[in-house]
């Protein structure tokens, strides 16, 4: 059943909103046609950090079920206070002693890139007695500034976590470098891709890899077209985010 929920905060400073998520909704869709993806096969998660409760109550109300955090506290805090039919994704880096707070709480963990981390979320997943599903983060550029596991030793680390209880591998996610021209990032995701299809093809237990998390606000149409099948999308629906208040 659908929760309701109060709609008296909405303004003409909030309508925006609708329009951004119409607006990147109609850009996914052109990026599938031009590629000849099929919409449904790709997911738009609303990716909130730093954003009040009633900008994520108006993007519900357009239709948004899946909210992307990076951090735990604010993801725990969210979660508590809205619908219950949203899908939270954990998409920032996930400390150890962290996991506990989130792991049943995200359906997805987005950027494990260490066995240690598995372990953990391994672990807590057992606790309570559920599959914990993630994705390994790929750091494909090389770039030294970023988190994720260099795609030589992507395959070796996705065999290891394979083997841990209480654990699935959807697949691959990428943050990609700021850059100007999204075209200069084709090259990533086109590389993210063939990665995830050459260890899908190894047919590891516990493995899936029909999962590519790929493409922000700058880049999410050429992520498309390459085959993504979440894009994490926050200025372009929420606006810029302001850090001084959190
Ligand atoms: C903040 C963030 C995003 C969204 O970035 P935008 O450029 O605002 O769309 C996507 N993915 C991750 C991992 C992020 O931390």
């Amino acid at each position: 059943m659908e929760e309701k929920i109060q709609n008296e905060g909405k303004d003409s400073s909030l309508s925006f909103l609708a329009e951004n998520i119409k607006n990147v909704g109609q850009n996914i869709l052109s990026a599938c046609e031009r590629s000849g993806r099929r919409a449904e096969d790709v997911t738009l998660i609303a990716v909130s950090k730093t954003k009040p409760l009633p900008m994520l109550k108006e993007a519900y109300l357009c239709g948004c079920r899946h909210f992307g955090e990076n951090k735990v506290q604010e993801l725990v805090e969210k979660y508590e206070q809205m619908p219950k039919d949203i899908q939270w994704h954990m998409i920032g880096h996930l400390q150890r002693n962290k996991v506990k707070y989130i792991i049943d709480k995200a359906c997805l963990i987005h950027g494990v890139d260490s066995l240690r981390l598995a372990e953990e979320i391994s672990k807590e997943a057992q606790k309570k007695g559920i599959t914990a599903h993630i994705l390994i983060e790929v750091n494909i550029a090389g770039e030294e500034t970023k988190f994720g596991i260099s795609p030589l030793e992507a395959e070796s680390l996705v065999r290891e976590i394979s083997a841990l209880p209480s654990i699935q591998i959807e697949g691959l996610m990428i943050i990609a470098p700021y850059v100007e021209n999204p075209e200069k990032n084709r090259q990533y995701f086109v590389g993210l891709r063939q990665l995830s299809v050459d260890i899908k093809r190894k047919n590891i237990d516990n493995v899936s890899m029909n999962v590519l998390s790929m493409g922000m606000t700058g880049d999410y149409m050429v992520a498309v077209e390459e085959g993504a099948t979440y894009v994490r999308v926050g200025t372009g629906i929420f606006g810029e985010r302001h850090y001084e208040t959190v």
